[in-house]
């Protein structure tokens, strides 16, 4: 088996005017996409045209930058003749939240008769999803939504991956030896309730003892004052700021 590999499609915020939304690509026994924002598809399609690619979605949680690339998704998937089954995988009440949202992007296209099928998978906190050799397990961050953290585990490979919001006992707890963990850093240092702090981000390094970090969804204005702080707080761990199309292996 070889070993699992991540590429960064976006490393955006909601409003950044370069980069497209946070979306990971996870490349393992399974491909998984975590989270599929409005500005996601189109990056997803700068490095794929294969409907059939991806076995599943995780959604983090309801925000429009994590999830409103859906739509597009699923019906580009099904203009290009897919007909395996897609998961897609979220917090409580995604059959019906997925349903909803389908029917608003393209009234339709999505139902049964129409469509590959679309499996919706509640991820629940305190359990383990076996996907093939894939493990997923999830913690509740502290957001302004219900947000789920999300461990995926194969092996020894270990990515875990924040969502949005700022760490809690139980993200930290998650994370723990992973291999790589993709967290949000909205800010600096201002804490606004809802969204992860440098500060924050670099005592969760040490407390769970994580191997490589990479910092996502910067708030736009405060991208290049987060670099040089990251350049002189660092101090040894291996915390780096990633761009689209960079790939990581796991
Ligand atoms: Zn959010």
């Amino acid at each position: 088996m070889s070993v699992p590999e991540l590429l960064f499609l976006g490393t955006g915020e909601a409003f950044d005017p370069r980069l497209p939304n946070t979306s990971l690509l996870y490349r393992g026994d399974l491909s998984l996409l975590l989270d599929c924002g409005y500005s996601v598809p189109h990056a997803l399609w700068s490095v794929t045209h294969d409907p059939d690619l991806l076995d599943a979605v995780v959604i983090s949680h309801g925000h429009a930058d994590h999830c409103f690339g859906l739509p597009a998704l699923c019906v580009w998937m099904r203009e290009r003749g897919r007909t395996r089954p897609l998961r897609v995988l979220g917090g409580t009440g995604v059959r019906d939240w997925l349903d909803r949202l389908l029917e608003l992007g393209y009234p339709g296209a999505c139902a049964p008769d129409r469509c590959f099928p679309i499996e919706a998978l509640e991820l629940v906190v305190g359990q383990t999803t076996e996907l093939g050799a894939v493990s997923l397990s999830v913690a509740p961050s502290s957001h302004s939504l219900p947000n789920l953290a999300v461990r995926v585990q194969e092996g020894e490979s270990v990515l875990c991956y924040s969502g949005d919001g700022a760490p809690t006992t139980a993200t930290a707890e998650l994370y723990r030896g992973a291999s790589v963990l993709v967290h949000e850093c909205c800010h600096v240092n201002e804490v606004t309730g809802g969204h992860a702090t440098l500060d924050q981000v670099l005592r969760l390094v040490d407390e769970a003892q994580v191997d490589r970090t990479f910092l996502v969804h910067i708030a736009s204005e405060e991208r290049s004052t987060l670099e040089s702080v990251l350049a002189s707080q660092a101090r040894g761990r291996r915390v780096s700021i990633p761009e689209p199309g960079q790939r990581v292996v796991i």
